[in-house]
């Protein structure tokens, strides 16, 4: 299959890698040159579980340097670029490619189908975790799963062969007709640590230091649970409330990546997770008050981005 990869950071450039491993050819398309350079240098350094190696072989390129038409491009960019980077492969994009898009949050099949017709869309879940460590470097550690579905076909040819192709790279991938489920499940789980951990600046593990802490998490987890029944899907709350405990005790470390954002003066993708669960909210008449405050305080501080805290720091001339 000949796949383009939009956004090849952290996942992008896991899952271009591994599906060029399996023998598929991949373009990557990215605006960071100095990553880019890096794999034409010398090839993409994936680490992983099973060990690491260089790829080479991918094509990488900025999206307006992209040419042919792929059958099949993924989308990995944070979901506030969605938009624009689709905008720039627009000459890419044939009749016949599918565009799947596995992003966190919700939104993100409305987001391509303003590019492509319905028919070209798949969504899906993924729960690898990957990060960039440098220019031409990416680290998995952990397993993971893909589920993908295409909503907007009566046939399901066309996820079947996507999710063939992921799965023989070693992604673990399977269609899915409740891949809904999976999706609101994730974003129950990221609209509750994210927002929490980028608010306060707190580890996952930290979250218990105090039970104002787990409490508020609770509450956002049962809060997107009640307005994912109002769109007529029923999420497992306890099971929801089980992964939550679970990162909280076990991930004690881990700096979710709103929190990286927060950090590094980045917008966030809250829009995607609190901003789409609150619409959805006001839409159907759910009450989401914790939801809606993570919301509106983490707003508040990509606007300031702590500069009211940095400027103690900095010393006066
Ligand atoms: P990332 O920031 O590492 O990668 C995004 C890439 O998109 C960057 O390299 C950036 O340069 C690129 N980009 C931005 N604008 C672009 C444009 N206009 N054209 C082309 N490329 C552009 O982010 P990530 O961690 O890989 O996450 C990507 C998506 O996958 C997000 O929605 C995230 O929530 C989701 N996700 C991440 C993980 C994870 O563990 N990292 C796991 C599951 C899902």
């Amino acid at each position: 299959m000949n796949i383009t990869i939009l956004g090849a950071g952290a996942m992008g450039s896991l899952f271009g890698g591994l599906l060029a491993q399996s023998g598929q050819q991949v373009t990557l398309l990215d605006i960071n040159d100095g990553h880019l350079a890096a794999i034409r240098s010398d090839g993409l350094l994936l680490a992983t579980d099973s060990g690491e190696r260089r790829i080479t072989g991918l094509h990488a390129c900025r999206p307006e340097q992209a040419t042919g038409h792929p059958d099949l491009l993924l989308v990995f960019t944070k979901t506030l670029h969605t938009d624009s980077a689709l905008r720039s492969v627009a000459g890419h994009i044939a009749g016949h490619t599918l565009v799947l898009t596995l992003q966190n949050g919700l939104g993100n099949a409305e987001a391509l189908s303003r590019h492509v017709a319905p028919q070209q869309v798949l969504i899906g879940m993924t729960n690898w975790p990957a990060d960039m460590v440098g220019p031409g470097q990416v680290h998995s550690h952990g397993q993971g799963m893909v589920r993908v579905l295409a909503p907007g076909s009566r046939e399901r040819n066309a996820s079947q062969e996507v999710a063939a192709v992921l799965d023989a790279a070693g992604l673990n991938c399977a269609v899915d007709p409740q891949v809904w489920t999976s999706i609101w499940e994730k974003v129950a789980f990221n609209a509750a640590l994210n927002s929490l951990c980028a608010v306060t600046g707190c580890t996952v593990g930290q979250l218990d230091a105090a039970p104002e802490g787990v409490a508020l998490a609770r509450s956002i987890v049962l809060e997107v649970v009640a307005v994912a029944r109002s769109q007529g899907i029923e999420l497992d709350a306890q099971g929801c409330l089980d992964s939550v405990a679970f990162a909280i005790a076990h991930h004690r470390t881990h700096k979710p990546s709103m929190l990286q954002d927060v950090l590094a003066g980045r917008p966030t993708e809250i829009g995607s997770i609190n901003g789409q669960v609150l619409e959805r909210a006001r839409q159907a008449g759910v009450p989401v008050p914790h939801t809606e405050t993570l919301l509106g305080l983490l707003r508040l501080i990509e606007t300031v981005s702590y500069t009211h805290l940095r400027a103690h720091e900095t010393p006066e001339h």
